[in-house]
């Protein structure tokens, strides 16, 4: 397949608004997300691949450079009609459904020898295959709606048929991930933290099983939708509501960067509602552990509204304090209803991050533009959040003068959140999109899943053929203790 994306600065008149592109991508050497419209309104919510838009290169900088380079291998996400520039790695989304089990094992998966259909090893956290542990398939759960996508699978809605509990289902296609060596890592790196991680603000995995063809990730289930959807129905967020979702944020992203972890992908849809209202930090793709020994990284990656300007620098290496920048464009998005760096294409973007000045309306109070000025500073030393101590500038900023940050920590279910999203049931998927939720779920992925299967049994991987598919995905299968005795 083709790799291309839109460089133009400029958009065909009709076809676009002045809105940027706001979706992930992923580069073979490197990765990248754009970003959602600034629009919210205007906002399409799948994010799965499209045509190419014509390409115009005029710009220079070298961190636009870096762009061209690196986007060249990517192209423009048309399911994003409104968005200029939204940028994905060019792969196929395998059409997945989730009760194929037939569908493209021939036995095989994680070990050799094991029965045909979804082979599954569980094994202890990050570690070995262990005897005592139960052996999970995509067979042991009903798949009740599809309730999102993202740049390389679907997650649906599913019910344990014994436990008759309720999860979400992550579903990515092999084929795809094994087309890009770096895609490996991410997705091995995506199950490995959340295998490690407990914090109330982080998704709970429960397991992780794969077949030929897919990888399969059981997260909780958390009803009450992205806060991206309660931004868009609200327009702007008091400073009270703000503040309440950026400290439950600065917790779950402290508690990750104590563990060495960045997480690199910071925006409205990664950030889910529980039932009760609490912000639920999900989609652990594009995030990094095991930082060099100077504690940084070079990987260009992100959602290109919310990368912090370092990132964006070709030349520059970075560290954990990329996630306090998007942090700051979060808060700013949720008091002014957009994000501060805008464009009609991802270049534009770019170029805004390193050298505009943020503009901020005057019904911005002092304290909240004081939080965004220090957290959006273009120098990451310089950034409110560096260094190992960082994060208690933060918490004592006056920002946060409301937030009684240890009970928090110790007791947040007895704050009540400033939305209680309407969920009727474990089963209530209302506050996810329409687009998805109504889709009707195929009986079969068999042809398409076979053709993913075939692509991945043979390692015709796409610009990399040293990748063996039969060794990519080793050691990913896991249940975490929390369920073993349920399963067993
Ligand atoms: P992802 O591929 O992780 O970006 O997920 C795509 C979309 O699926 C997200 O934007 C959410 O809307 C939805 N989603 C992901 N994980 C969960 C989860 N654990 N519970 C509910 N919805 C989820």
């Amino acid at each position: 397949m083709i790799f291309d994306m839109d460089l133009d600065d400029g958009a065909p008149a009709g076809t676009r608004p002045a809105a940027a592109a706001q979706s992930p991508i992923a580069l073979p050497s490197l990765s990248l997300s754009l970003s959602r419209p600034s629009s919210r309104l205007a906002h399409s919510r799948a994010k799965s691949p499209a045509p190419p838009t014509q390409r115009k290169s005029s710009v220079s900088a070298g961190i636009l450079t870096m762009l061209e380079k690196q986007l060249d291998h990517t192209h423009i996400d048309s399911d994003y009609e409104d968005m200029a520039g939204s940028v994905h790695v060019e792969v196929p989304i395998v059409e997945e459904y989730v009760n194929d089990c037939a569908d493209d094992d021939d036995g095989g998966g994680e070990h050799a020898g094991p029965p045909a259909g979804c082979p599954v090893e569980a094994a202890g956290a990050a570690g070995p295959a262990s005897p005592g542990r139960p052996r999970v398939t995509v067979d042991d759960f009903d798949v009740l709606k599809l309730i999102g996508k993202g740049g390389y699978g679907k997650v649906y809605l599913v019910q344990h048929k014994r436990t008759r509990r309720h999860y979400a289902m992550k579903v990515l296609g092999k084929a795809s991930i094994l087309m890009q060596r770096r895609q490996i890592t991410f997705t091995m790196t995506e199950r490995s933290i959340l295998s490690e991680v407990q914090h109330p603000f982080i998704v709970k995995l429960f397991y992780a099983f794969q077949s030929n063809s897919k990888l399969y990730l059981i997260m909780e289930y958390v009803a009450g939708g992205e806060l991206f959807t309660h931004m868009a129905k609200e327009r702007i967020f008091s400073e009270d509501q703000a503040s309440f979702y950026a400290a439950e944020l600065v917790l779950a992203i402290a508690h990750l960067h104590t563990l060495g972890i960045v997480f690199r992908d910071t925006k409205p849809e990664n950030c889910l509602l529980s039932r009760t209202g609490h912000l639920v930090l999900t989609d652990f793709g594009l995030s990094k552990t095991a930082l060099g020994d100077d504690g940084r990284t070079t990987t260009f990656c992100g959602t290109p509204a919310y990368m912090a300007p370092e990132v964006l620098e070709s030349s520059a290496s970075y560290d954990l304090s990329v996630d306090w920048w998007s942090l700051g464009v979060l808060i700013y998005e949720m008091l002014i209803g957009e994000v501060p760096f805008k464009g009609k294409a991802p270049r534009q973007i770019a170029k805004n991050i390193a050298r505009m000045k943020v503009h901020y309306p005057n019904y911005i109070t002092p304290d909240a533009k004081d939080l965004v000025i220090r957290l959006l500073r273009k120098q990451p030393d310089k950034r409110i959040g560096h260094g190992p101590k960082g994060v208690e500038s933060i918490k004592k900023h006056r920002f946060f003068r409301r937030i009684d940050w240890a009970r928090l920590e110790a007791d947040y279910e007895s704050f009540t959140p400033p939305i209680v999203p309407c969920v009727s049931g474990d089963a209530d998927v209302s506050n996810f999109a329409a687009e998805f939720t109504e889709q009707q779920l195929p009986p079969s992925v068999a042809a398409a899943g076979a053709a993913a299967a075939s692509t991945a049994a043979t390692g015709s991987t796409k610009g990399d053929a040293e990748i063996d598919p039969a060794t990519a995905f080793q050691g990913f299968s896991f249940v975490a203790n929390s369920v073993m005795d349920s399963v067993g």
